[in-house]
This record gives C-alpha cells, structure tokens and sequence, in this order.
C-alpha cells in the first residue's frame, strides 16, 4: 500500500521509517523494512501497526540497521492474511540465500501460473502473497538463471525482464545485497514518484513521504523502470529504451 526508498547520507531506517508514518492515512495492515548491511540484507516485517515494527527492531537491535540506503513498506493484504510471513519485503531463501529483497504495491494478477512455474524448478513459495513471486523472479534474473541468461548480475536489466512478465498492477521496488548502493524501481498502473536531494534520492508511493527533505519531485510514467543512486536517477521503459521525464516542485505543505 506505502512504499519508502532511500540511498543518500542520512540513516536510511529513520528516512524510510518517517515516510511510512507520513502515508499512514492510506490505510495498512502490516509493515517492513530491508536495508543492506555488510554483503547482505537486514530485513525486518511484522504485521500490525507500524509501532509493532519499531518494537521489533527494538527487540533485534538495530545494529544491522544503520546502513544509509534501504525500503520499507506498508501492506494493505489482498492475497493472503496479515501474517509476519506475508508482510513485505519478500525474498527468495533457496535462490540466493535473500540476497534481494522485493516490496509490491498492487496485485499481481498471473501470479498463479508464475508461481506454478517456479515449483517446477522447486523454487516454493515461502509467504500466501501473489507478491513474493516477484522476489524469485528477480532474483533469478540476476543471478543468469532466467530464460535470458543476459540480465546476470544487472538488477535493473533483471526487473525490467521480471516486469515485462507481470500482469496487472504494480509498483515494485528492490534492493540486493550486492548492489548496496542502488535501488531499482518498476511501476504500472499503481503510483510511483522521485524525490531529488543534495547527495541523496527518495522514491514512494506519494510525495507525502518525502517533502520534508526535498520538494524536487519526478512522477514516474506507465510502464517504467528507475534505477536510483544517491547521485541521481535513469528512467527506461521495461524494454530498456531511456524516456524523458518532467521534474516538478511540490508546492504544497503537510
Ligand atoms: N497484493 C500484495 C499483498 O497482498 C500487496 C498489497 C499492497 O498493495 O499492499 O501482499
């Protein structure tokens, strides 16, 4: 339902945390976090109040949590209950031992039949969400285990290839432990915006998360992958073709 994402200078978990509070009034039922954290990923999802989160990260501790890039994202179920397992982000144990980690707005509407096609190659769902497909997907893609060997080792080239299988709604953002320092984004039919800062970059579902650290703005158009960097941002369509974008300012207040 809320999507956060960070890679910039400030402690991603307060930046992503912060913009999960901002779109609460959208209404969620469970939330969670990834940030990537010495080759891997520390990952946190609990379901409840956003407050259930925190005390859970309180309870873990937050020493693999001070990274300065990471997503986070509240859940509004559709496919399967409001359970810690089905709270985002998802990521795929047997393929890269949750190397990537993969939050979803919207629904995934071939998701039975993809799912159907991972348990062929014994790749099991691990949550009840048509979310968590996605999460294998990428994470074969990138490791050259697709039916395109090419996008190996190339998470934006790997999403785009995940996105151009998916049918209906979604935004969907990642982060992989061996690319620290980029996120990748995809959208169709579900919003996604840009927020550009000084040495870091915000992407979400809604401004709301981000305006007050920056009112520089770009709305991501249909069908788009963006790869963002603290240094900036490169828009394709999911065929890999550069598009132009409109930066906007965000002129209205909280
Ligand atoms: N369909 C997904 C799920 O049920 C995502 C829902 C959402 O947009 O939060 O997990």
């Amino acid at each position: 339902c809320g999507i956060v994402g960070y890679v910039g200078h400030r402690p991603a978990l307060d930046v992503v945390l912060a913009g999960l509070r901002r779109l609460e009034y959208r209404g969620y039922d469970s939330a969670g976090v990834a940030l990537p954290h010495e080759g891997g990923l520390a990952v946190e999802r609990k379901a409840g109040a956003l407050v259930n989160l925190e005390t859970r990260l309180d309870e873990v501790g937050r020493d693999t949590f001070t990274g300065t890039a990471g997503i986070g994202h509240t859940r509004w179920a559709t496919h399967g209950p409001p359970t810690d397992r089905n709270a985002h982000p998802h990521r795929s144990g047997v393929i890269d031992g949750g190397k990537t980690a993969v939050v979803h707005n919207g629904i995934i509407e071939n998701y039975l039949p993809l799912r159907a096609e991972l348990e062929a190659q014994d790749i099991w769902a691990e949550s009840d969400t048509d979310s968590e497909i996605a999460a294998h997907l990428v994470a074969l893609a990138y490791a050259g285990r697709a039916a395109d060997p090419s996008t190996k080792g190339d998470l934006t080239a790997s999403v785009r290839s995940v996105a151009l299988r998916l049918e209906g709604a979604f935004t969907l953002v990642v982060t992989h432990a061996d690319e620290p320092d980029t996120i990748v984004a995809a959208r169709r039919s579900s919003p996604l915006v840009l927020g550009l800062g000084e040495g870091e970059t915000f992407l979400a579902s809604d401004v709301a998360a981000f305006i007050e650290f920056t009112r520089d703005a770009v709305e991501l158009g249909q069908d788009q992958v963006v790869t963002i960097t603290r240094d900036g941002y490169d828009v394709t369509d999911f065929r890999g073709e550069t598009v132009a974008v409109s930066p906007f300012e965000v002129t209205w207040d909280l």
